[in-house]
């Protein structure tokens, strides 16, 4: 299981240089030593690959990946090198590979050090700081909890259909970001003010948000009889113990 990788936004905008060649030297190594020694490869891949596009994503959309002065897309761009020199592995050499595309995977002790926003969230509400929602707040994720995730991977990985092909594991539950913060700040009963800021403040000029992200799961359903299910609410309390 090829997990690892420079992830988080504002990881990645502080450290571009490092980021690029992390994510494509370990994949290219981690693909030819497995090619070498005969192993079985599940490669997890993202949702930032889908770019700017903004409907229903399935695993055959076209990407719509943005311009390399924005930085941002410098993850997404890494990522889907990794996913095209997998698909290379596959038919050049028969490397049993999956590339799968994880969609914002959370859960409990997910460092809030690369700018993820759940992790951020609980922090500020728990110390009653403002609570700081990017944008309008109107944008959308759909997370998906990690145990979901793990399951999704293990079924995926014992299964021969899934040997050369991409494939989306992502969750049910779509939510826009203001709702999140008030649903953090229920949960931890936080007297934090929910504070609006804006992008450009946070990234500098020219940064693009994605819209929303939800998954289409058809594939999954298919290759594997199973689809992450756990609803935000159950994560979140979750989370919070
Ligand atoms: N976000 C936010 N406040 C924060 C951190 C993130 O409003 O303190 C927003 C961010 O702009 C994005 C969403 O939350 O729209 C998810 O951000 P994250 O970095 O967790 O994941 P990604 O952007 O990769 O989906």
């Amino acid at each position: 299981f090829h997990l690892a990788a420079s992830v988080g936004v504002k990881n990645i905008m502080k450290n571009p240089i490092y980021s690029i060649s992390n994510n494509l030297n370990t994949s290219e190594k981690i693909f030819r030593f497995a090619s070498e020694f005969k192993k079985r490869v599940i490669f997890t891949s993202s949702s930032e690959v889908y770019g700017l596009s903004s409907r229903i994503l399935d695993e055959n959309a076209r990407l719509n990946l943005g311009n390399p002065k924005i930085i941002r897309w410098n993850y997404a761009s890494t990522k889907i090198t990794d996913e095209y020199l997998a698909m290379s592995y596959f038919k050049e050499k028969n490397l049993k590979i999956t590339v799968v595309r994880l969609f914002n995977t959370v859960g409990k002790g997910q460092s809030k050090q690369y700018g993820m926003v759940i992790p951020r969230f609980y922090f500020q509400a728990i110390k009653n700081k403002p609570i700081t929602v990017y944008g309008n707040g109107k944008q959308s994720r759909t997370f998906t909890y990690v145990k979901d995730v793990v399951h999704s991977l293990l079924k995926i990985s014992l299964s021969t259909k899934s040997y050369g092909q991409v494939i989306n594991v992502g969750g049910a539950n779509k939510t826009t970001i203001i709702s999140l913060a008030k649903k953090i700040k229920k949960i931890t009963n936080s007297k934090s003010k929910i504070k609006f800021i804006p992008l450009k403040k946070v990234y500098g000029d020219g940064f693009e948000d994605c819209k929303q992200r939800i998954p289409s799961v058809k594939k999954l359903k298919k290759i594997i009889k199973y689809r992450p299910s756990t609803k935000l609410n159950t994560i979140l309390k979750e989370i919070k113990e």
